[in-house]
Formats: structure tokens, sequence, C-alpha cells
């Protein structure tokens, strides 16, 4: 773990903000992922000067890349994402930040990355964030996705780390995923396809992982679902994740039941936080294997009355139905049932600051 350096943050001057009418038009319904604010944080690092340096916080814009550049041919980078809130006495409020930072240096160690000093991760967010927070959407369940990612700019040919990276936060304003409560989705089974085998990057966030995860979503799609499942890559018969989101099945003995983080899967802030707050509520929670056959079965049986999807973009997701080339089943009524709707209502009010933190989650 590289030492934190206390870097300051040159601010360089914006020479054309948008103004504030267009920006209020563009917040006003925001969707997800297309808008961007104003501004974005860059620090380099390079070996032979140390480490990270030359932290800035300037106008957003394009990135300067040689075209030998590493991250383009070899795909050394890894990202995170997390959303600030607005609370009601107008602060705005990070759900648990220190987590998607330990993460990010989670996914620079398997990526052969240098880490990032959690503090340099906060304070980025810090320095962005007081600059753009007008760009906080103002309608209901609007947030401000921040998206920091770290990649390899040094220019050489050759299968090596490199020398040399960028690390860089942007700021994407986002309307609620969900407009009008939570709808469940319909979920995919890949079968043609996996998303990570052991010993592989599944529990990184790495660029490689959604690339892989795009033909697999396009047949989910054709096939009329919104999202795929992956199985693993060994057995092709234990339930891993989504594309982008952790797996909870509930019981109808109360109990509830999540893959395990073996190494294959995303370890979802999400999902940890769900286990506490479910375990809090005294619901037995095991963190263990759980096969396709076994869901078909105990959805069809009634033993399983719920399951839900989890991530930061949309929260909690019901899940209503499950296609794949030999099965087709539905969960509990097909939409979302009791637990999952509760659990999206407490965490939900405790991002949004109306209902008490549990664990100073909120920062
Ligand atoms: N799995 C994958 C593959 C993801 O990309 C995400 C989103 N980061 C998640 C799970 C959920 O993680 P989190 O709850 O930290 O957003």
């Amino acid at each position: 773990m590289a030492d934190a350096p206390a870097l300051d943050f040159q601010a360089i001057p914006h020479p054309a903000p948008v103004p504030g009418e267009t920006r209020r038009q563009a917040i006003a319904d925001p969707g997800f992922g297309t808008v961007f604010t104003d501004h974005m944080v860059v620090l380099d690092y390079d070996e032979a000067k140390g480490g990270w340096h030359s932290a800035r916080l300037g106008p957003r814009e394009a990135i300067a890349l040689d075209p030998a550049a590493a991250v383009l041919h070899y795909a050394q980078e890894i990202f995170e994402g997390l959303k600030a809130y607005r609370h009601d006495d107008g602060s705005l409020a990070l759900f648990r930040p220190e987590q998607n930072a330990r993460r990010f240096n989670a996914s620079a160690r398997r990526m052969a990355m240098p880490e990032l000093p959690e503090e340099l991760f906060i304070e980025s967010i810090r320095q962005l964030m007081a600059v753009d927070r007008d760009w906080m959407p103002d309608a209901e369940g609007g947030s401000l996705y921040l998206r920091p990612f770290m990649f390899a700019s040094e220019a050489f040919l050759g299968v090596r780390p490199a020398k040399q990276y960028k690390f860089v936060l942007i700021c994407s304003p986002v309307g609620a995923y969900f407009k009008g409560g939570a709808k469940a989705v319909k979920i995919w089974v890949s079968s043609d396809y996996v998303r990570a085998a052991p010993g592989g990057t599944g529990a990184a966030k790495t660029g490689g992982n959604y690339a892989a995860s795009l033909v697999p979503q396009a047949q989910g799609i054709a096939n009329g679902c919104d999202q795929v499942v992956f199985l693993d890559a060994v057995e092709k018969k234990w339930i891993e994740e989504l594309g982008g989101m952790n797996l909870f099945f509930v019981m109808d003995d109360g109990s509830v039941v999540t893959p395990p983080l073996t190494g294959t899967i995303l370890p979802g802030i999400t999902r940890d936080s769900l286990i506490h707050l479910l375990r809090e509520e005294g619901l037995d929670v095991r963190e263990e294997p759980y096969s396709i056959d076994q869901w078909e079965s105990d959805a069809t049986s009634g033993r399983l009355v719920e399951t839900l999807a989890c991530g930061t973009a949309a929260v909690v997701t019901p899940v209503g139905r499950v296609v794949g080339e030999d099965r087709d089943f539905t969960i509990g009524s097909g939409s979302a049932g009791q637990i999952t709707t509760k659990l999206r209502e407490r965490l939900v009010g405790i991002q949004r600051g109306t209902v008490a933190d549990p664990a100073d989650w909120v920062m």
C-alpha cells in the first residue's frame, strides 16, 4: 500500500462553464450516464517520479493519448461507480465511499496497477463536488453518479505492467433508475458464455469483464430480457451474478441466500450493506452456492418467494422472471415482493438521509 502523499490539488479555471439555464435544462431529465458535469479531476502516476503527482481539478475535456498507450492494447484499466445524494439540509452525502476506494485498490492489485491512497480517492471526490454540486438533479431520486477510473498511459508495445498511469474522476447527473417504483426485471440465463473463471479477473472492476458481457447481454435482449445472469465457468451450474448487480434469494422461511465471494464475482458494496441490514432485522443470511436448477425448482415449488438484484445504479431491483434455452419460470407473483420493497426503501432512505444510518455509512 502506497503512503498517502499530501498532494495539493491545482485548480485550473474553467474558461467557459455551462451557463446556469443550460445546466438546469440538462439535469431536468438526465437519464443515466449521458449528461456530464463541467469539471474533472486528474492525477498522474509515474514510477520514475516516485508515484502520484500533479493532482488537478480543471475543465472536463478530452484526454490526449499516445496511440501506443498501454491501455489501448493490453486493457490495463479499472474503475469504480458511486453516487452523491443531496440531503434535506442541502449537504451532499456519499454512501460508504471508503469501500469504493478499497475495492479500487483491490482491482488495481489484480491488474498490476499502482494503488491510489484512499485519502486521495476521497479528496478527489470532495474537490469535484465542491465545484460541480449545482449539477445535482432536483427531481426525486436524482443523484450525481461519480466515475473514478485509472488506466495505463505509458506508450510502449510489449506485455508488462505500465510505468505511467492516469487517474481521472468524472461525474454524471443521473435520474431515478426506476420511475414510479421498482419494476421487476426479466433475466436471461447465459449458457453459451461465462463472465469470469476461477483465477481470472471477475472480482476486479476492470473494463474487460464488461466487454465480455456485451454479447451475452445482447443475447438476453434478443430473448426479451433486461439483464443476464452468469453461471460459474467450471460446472455451469452455480449462480454468480448479473452483468452489473449481485443477487439475493429469499426463502419462504425468511432465510436468504447470496452467492459467496469466491473470486469470480464482484464484491458489491450494496451486497455487503444488504447482508448487514437483513441480519440486523434478524434474518438468516447465508453466503453459499445456489444452483440454477435449485432456483427453478424452489421458485416452482414456492419455497423461494423473492429474488432481488442489487447495485449502486439500480439499488435494489426485483427479479420477476427467468428465461434460458430450456427454462422459463416466474418468481413469486412476478413483481416486487415484501422484503425487496422494504429493503429498497430502507437503503434509499439511509442514502438520502431520511432513515437512521445504522453503521456510519454516510459521509
Ligand atoms: N457486480 C458487478 C459486475 C458490478 O459491475 C456491480 C456494480 N459496481 C455490482 C455487482 C454491484 O456493486 P455495487 O453494489 O458496489 O455497486
